[in-house]
């Protein structure tokens, strides 16, 4: 019976449902224990990190647990056309996390739900909530068990939920795999609203789907993430190539190494050769107080140039000549510019947590909530010199007013069941180009220049992908998952009575997924 009252909160006009404001109705025909907002332009809902567009969802449903999200989901279900969206930080770029006329599910309130030390056959493992920050779940992990998870994200103010929908990956990536290769066990709500465990074994289709399954597989709250004990201290080492294919065989050989034999993060970015704040030589210093001396690089003429990042934990105790020794003897195998090393020795938080600083100073800079046309790609090692060549030597060589990532992936360290697709080689490479619009091109320029790129890959037949991918066409979607998409589908429809029901009207929200 509950359901008459959001049936009646919906009124069908232009094919869409807008809401007719009466919350408390949502809310008492869904019988929430936590709480729910009326969606309008202000509410957080109707944008994302991108700011590339804004929508109206009906509301903004903020769960106590699981059972609201279930009883939100079932109720949705049995209104024609009515869509969810699981909401983490909301810091996709492309909309994905939002729905036009849709239900907006909020995990950030259910944070607290899920926060508990497992011991499984001597095997560190933490329960999480698919609403966690995971900042938090580094601080927390680290100050009450000197613990801390194996794979990040360079960000950490992304929810666990957002990140396992996707792949997440940084610097560690290499030897333990993206986070979705570093959890046992997740909790989903799923389309039909059941609230479903699942792990390798248990349920193994609805695990392996929702891992990088964007979303589609229902509402994930709660996750079983490894860890390992946390090293205290991190040197944090950035040094300099002029040739491309120079810093490439570094970090290849870096990720190639066994445990042990290489630096604990590799990641690696490209830079403007000229003396550009954002994209120019004062990207590269760590230390300010020495900066960058562009008198040292030779004169090729270069218009871009490569900075290798790598970082070696150690422990307080460690003796100080020891650290020197093992990072000297890592360093000396590598080719970069004599005189163009830049270092820093920080806690392992302050490392993980990088990124954090620098939102602070571009948030009181006023830069960090403008636009951002971001474009993710992975891109096969057999492919990578011809994408330096076209786009990083010609297409963005002024600067695209933020970073432009570089560094290679192990697709071994990857599992070939979840939904993630992936370029064919061994190694390959994640690009990111993290334009913040207010210090470079414009939104429409940024956007086209993206478009352009993309385009090129395929019309060179590049192997590549898009991470964190969003296409408006169906078409998009089947060339992105190209022989997966078969399987993508059928597990899908498997846990959405809607995807059955109504092809193309999938409870789970696809703007970008129609
Ligand atoms: P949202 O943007 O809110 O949601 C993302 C997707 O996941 C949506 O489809 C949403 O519906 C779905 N979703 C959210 N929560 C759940 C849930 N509980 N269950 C099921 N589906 C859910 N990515 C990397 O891999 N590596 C990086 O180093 C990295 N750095 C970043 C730095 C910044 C500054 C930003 C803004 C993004 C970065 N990202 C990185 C991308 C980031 O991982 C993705 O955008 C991620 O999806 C954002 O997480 P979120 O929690 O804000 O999710």
């Amino acid at each position: 019976m509950r359901i008459a009252y959001l049936d009646r909160t919906v009124h069908e006009t232009d094919g869409e449902p807008k809401p007719n404001g009466d919350v408390s109705a949502i809310s008492k025909s869904i019988d929430l224990q936590g709480s729910v907002e009326t969606g309008d332009k202000t509410t957080i809902a109707s944008k994302d990190f991108g700011g590339l567009y804004s929508i109206k969802p009906l509301a903004l449903i903020k769960p106590a647990g699981s059972d609201d999200i279930s009883r939100a989901i079932k109720a949705a279900s049995r209104i024609p056309r009515m869509t969810v969206a699981a909401r983490g930080n909301g810091h996709s770029i492309n909309g994905q996390a939002m729905t036009n006329g849709g239900l907006v599910i909020d995990m950030r309130s259910t944070e607290e739900n899920h926060f508990r030390l497992l011991n499984i056959n001597g095997s560190f493992f933490i329960d999480v909530s698919g609403g966690a920050l995971w900042e938090n779940v580094l601080t927390r992990c680290v100050s009450r068990f000197g613990l801390a998870p194996r794979s990040w994200t360079d960000y950490l103010s992304l929810t666990v939920g957002g990140t396992l929908s996707n792949a997440g990956v940084s610097g560690q990536a290499f030897r333990y795999g993206p986070q979705i290769s570093n959890v046992t066990e997740l909790e989903i709500v799923i389309g039909k609203g059941d609230i479903t465990v699942c792990s390798e074994t248990r349920n193994p289709e609805l695990f392996f789907g929702s891992l990088g399954g964007l979303g589609q597989f229902g509402i994930i709250t709660r996750a079983r993430v490894k860890l390992q004990p946390a090293p205290d201290m991190v040197r944090w080492i950035r040094v300099v190539y002029t040739e491309f294919d120079e810093f490439t065989r570094d970090a290849e050989f870096l990720v190639s190494r066994d445990d042990g034999e290489s630096f604990d993060y590799v990641e690696g970015f490209v830079f403007c050769n000229n003396d550009d704040p954002v994209n120019g030589w004062p990207a590269v210093p760590l230390d300010p107080v020495h900066g960058f001396n562009p008198g040292i690089i030779p004169q090729t003429g270069a218009s871009v140039l490569y900075c290798l990042e790598v970082a070696f934990h150690y422990q307080k105790g460690d003796h100080p000549s020891t650290v020197d020794k093992a990072v000297a003897g890592l360093l000396k195998r590598l080719r970069f510019v004599e005189g163009l090393k830049s270092q820093v020795d920080l806690s392992y938080v302050e490392f993980l947590l990088r990124v954090k600083r620098a939102e602070e100073q571009a948030k009181a800079n006023g830069i960090w909530d403008a636009p951002h046309p971001w474009l993710n790609l992975f891109i096969s090692k057999s492919n990578i010199v011809d994408f330096d060549q076209t786009v990083f030597k010609k297409m963005v060589k002024d600067g695209i007013g933020g970073p432009m990532l570089i560094y290679p992936l192990m697709r071994s360290k990857w599992d070939n069941r979840t939904s993630v697709a992936l370029p064919d080689s061994e190694i390959f490479y994640l690009v990111a180009l993290l334009r913040f619009v207010s210090r470079g091109p414009s939104v429409e320029e940024s956007v086209a220049q993206n478009r352009e790129i993309v385009e090129w890959c395929i019309k060179e037949g590049l192997d590549f992908k898009l991470y964190l991918p969003h296409y408006q066409s169906k078409e998009g979607w089947k060339r992105h998952f190209g022989d997966q998409w078969t399987r993508f589908v059928e597990r899908k429809a498997s846990f959405d009575p809607m995807a059955i029901l109504a092809p193309g009207q999938n409870i789970f929200k696809r703007t970008h997924l129609s």
